[in-house]
């Protein structure tokens, strides 16, 4: 059963579609600020309650950055990997279909894992309306989220936290755990402002490179041989031992748990920065908090999707996308550090709080009007 509290979930849709073999929900947390906004994660193990947790992540992210959005997310329960690009397409047109009774009123999608501007293209296309999703396509007007604004904000946010320590970028080595749309941009980005890149890692290892990699080289490779493991000259580890690794930041940008009750002992970084969403848990943020490493929470971190998002959804340019997030994440991540460092409390909850105070005050306003 997923937990409810006074924000939400307001609903939870199940859809199921024989003919395609669709199986999937949304979950529309609150929706005091606007739709509720989110992706589309299309893995065999999403449920309802990860969708659910998502959810309340893009109803504080949303709050957090400004946005005239709530918070909704939703999955679909499929292996893309084992699939063909026309079962791919016919389940998320499906899926689409089925989800036009919330859609695009009470909930605007978007990419979420395994899903990206052509499946966006998909759903609008199947929905009938272009304000159904965002990340579409440029040809239908839309700014794909492959552009990188994921990634530029998470660059933008460890930045910030660097300053914060009274550190310089330039004297840092860092990891990021996921070479995708998020963890590519984020190195990219934070590889031309100084800092050393020593280890990234894909579904098919880590590799640790402790004098430093070159990002374009990598970007080769990557390109080349299919994984980043290919570097030449590195170290091949596992996926998960990155979060141990010598490092003074360690960037997620990939899978949800990544830190455990396992491996949180073995974290040497000064400073860690959730640009993947919910890759620990609260609990386990506290503990790192409490041991002096400087965690910035995901939706404070990895906004730039969705602020992308809003500024597809007014007609933007792309351009106009970049100078937001830039400014959006900057401002609400120091705003988010200062709070913490004042109130001696973790930046999680600082940010949360902010997030809340927003909400209720636009619920309780609607609530005096009924
Ligand atoms: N999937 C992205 C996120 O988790 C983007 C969501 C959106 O733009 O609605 O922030």
């Amino acid at each position: 059963m997923v937990s409810h509290d006074e924000l939400g979930p307001e609903k939870i849709l199940e859809v199921f579609d024989s003919k395609t073999g669709m199986r999937g929900f949304v979950v529309i947390d609150n929706t005091a600020l606007g739709p509720g906004k989110g992706g589309i994660r299309m893995t065999p193990s999403v449920s309802i309650d990860e969708v659910a947790k998502l959810a309340r992540a893009m109803t504080y992210k949303c709050a957090l950055a400004g946005l005239p959005f709530g918070g909704g997310k939703s999955g679909i329960v499929a292996d893309p990997r084992k699939m063909s690009p026309e079962q791919k397409n016919a389940i998320i047109a499906s899926f689409s279909k089925a989800l036009k009774v919330v859609c695009p009123k009470l909930y605007v999608s978007a990419p979420d894992i395994n899903t990206a501007e052509h499946e966006m293209k998909i759903f609008a296309e199947a929905n009938g309306s272009m304000k159904s999703c965002t990340g579409k396509p440029a040809s239908m007007g839309g700014i794909p989220h492959e552009l990188g604004s994921t990634g530029f904000g998470v660059h933008h946010a460890t930045l910030v936290a660097v300053k914060h320590l009274g550190l310089d970028i330039k004297n840092l080595s860092f990891a990021v755990e996921g070479f995708g749309n998020v963890g590519w941009f984020a190195a990219k980005f934070l590889t031309e402002k100084g800092a050393k890149l020593v280890a990234t890692s894909d579904s098919k290892g880590l590799v640790y490179v402790p004098d430093g990699m070159d990002f374009n080289k990598l970007v080769d490779v990557k390109k080349e041989k299919g994984t980043v493991t290919a570097y030449p000259s590195g170290q091949i580890m596992k996926g998960e031992d990155i979060v141990g690794l010598d490092v003074d930041i360690l960037v997620t940008a990939a899978v949800p748990d990544l830190i455990t009750e396992a491996n949180k002992d073995s974290i040497k970084a000064k400073i860690v920065v959730e640009g993947s969403n919910i890759p620990t848990t609260a609990d386990i943020e506290q503990y790192l908090h409490d041991k002096g490493i400087l965690v910035v929470p995901d939706f404070v971190a990895n906004a730039g999707g969705v602020i992308s998002s809003y500024v597809e959804y007014i007609g933007g340019t792309p351009e106009r996308m970049f100078k937001m997030v830039e400014s959006k994440v900057v401002k609400n991540t120091a705003k988010v550090l200062k709070v913490a460092k004042k109130q001696k409390i973790k930046p999680r909850d600082a940010a949360v709080h902010v997030a809340i105070e927003r909400i209720k005050k636009k619920m309780e306003k609607k609530a005096s009007k009924i």
